[in-house]
């Protein structure tokens, strides 16, 4: 292979580029069939908790996928190819309805779901987010929208307005992957968002590195004086827990407290971690 690789990269570059496209078309159409058939599609749930106490506030819902043949695909690469062809729509309908409908009986948590820029150009979304709680009996006030920093920036008008129209519902807005984008102290104050998930780089670099700790510590500074609650993601060793929850942070997510668990792993991560007194499940 690497013979053949240097004697003509030309050729070789075209096939991978060649099996690329061909890949995601194989992915699209699989996942296609995934949403229709509702076959190989599931819902995991990765807790947050207080940073002060440890006591688990929310679950995030993250999508996972089996295919047959393709296997166990990563997250990052079905979303990006939900994106690209449109298939997001359905897709994140599917998971905020199947999060809401799984986490309604919880009282005291709130379910945090991950948003598409896509999803956003689409109008009907905010009428899709009403029909969900009203089927799911989740209230508006324990829905939290991740958007991504990056979403975020490239916003138009039509997106703004229908975020403010959200969270005049009670609905919440969270910030993903806070820190990688360019989004202005303007854009934060005028979107009213309510919450900022820091990026698990700076997390995970915060102990050690200096720059990454003034970082972390500047967005928990900003949060204070903006009134936004601060999440610190991806967060993995208890070094790291102690310099995020006095840096500030107000809740924190990582593999320390747990990783993303299928729908019948909840009852046994709310066992193991502490819970808030109002949490009960009514089944
Ligand atoms: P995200 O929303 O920022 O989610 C956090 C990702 O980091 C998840 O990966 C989670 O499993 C992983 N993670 C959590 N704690 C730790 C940790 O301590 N260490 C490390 N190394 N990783 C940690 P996952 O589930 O593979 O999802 C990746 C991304 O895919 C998500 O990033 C989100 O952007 C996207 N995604 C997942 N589900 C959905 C969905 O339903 N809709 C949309 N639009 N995007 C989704
Ligand atoms: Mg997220
Ligand atoms: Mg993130
Ligand atoms: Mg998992």
């Amino acid at each position: 292979y690497e013979a053949k690789r240097a004697r003509n990269r030309y050729v070789v570059y075209t096939d991978e580029l060649d099996s690329s496209l061909a890949h995601r078309r194989e992915v699209e159409t699989a996942l296609r069939e995934a949403l229709d058939s509702g076959e190989g599609l599931d819902c995991h749930y990765q807790p947050l908790v207080s940073a002060s106490d440890g006591r688990v506030t929310g679950m995030e819902a993250l999508a996972r996928w089996h295919h047959p043949e393709l296997g166990a695909v990563p997250p990052v690469q079905f979303i990006a190819v939900a994106e690209e062809t449109g298939l997001i729509r359905r897709l994140g309908e599917w998971v905020l309805r199947t999060a809401c409908s799984r986490l309604a009986p919880f009282d005291g948590l709130f379910v945090a779901v991950n948003v598409s820029a896509v999803q956003l150009r689409d109008d009907r979304f905010a009428d899709t987010v009403f029909d969900v709680l009203a089927s799911s009996g989740m209230p508006a006030g324990r829905l939290e929208l991740e958007i991504t920093e990056t979403a975020i920036v490239n916003a138009d008008a039509a997106t703004v307005r229908l975020l403010k129209r959200l969270r005049r519902a009670g609905v919440r807005i969270s910030l993903d992957d806070f820190g990688t984008g360019y989004s202005s102290l303007t854009l934060l104050k005028d979107l009213d968002v309510d919450k900022v998930k820091i990026d698990r780089s700076f997390v995970q670099m915060a102990p050690m590195a200096d720059d990454s700790a003034a970082i972390v510590r500047a967005v928990s500074n900003l949060g204070a004086a903006l009134g936004l609650s601060v999440v610190a993601e991806g967060v993995e060793t208890e070094q790291q827990r102690v310099f995020l929850r006095d840096a500030g942070c107000d809740e924190l997510q990582g593999y320390l407290f747990s990783e993303a668990v299928p729908e019948e792993g909840i009852a046994r991560v709310l066992d193991r971690l502490p819970v808030r007194e109002a949490v009960h499940s009514e089944e």
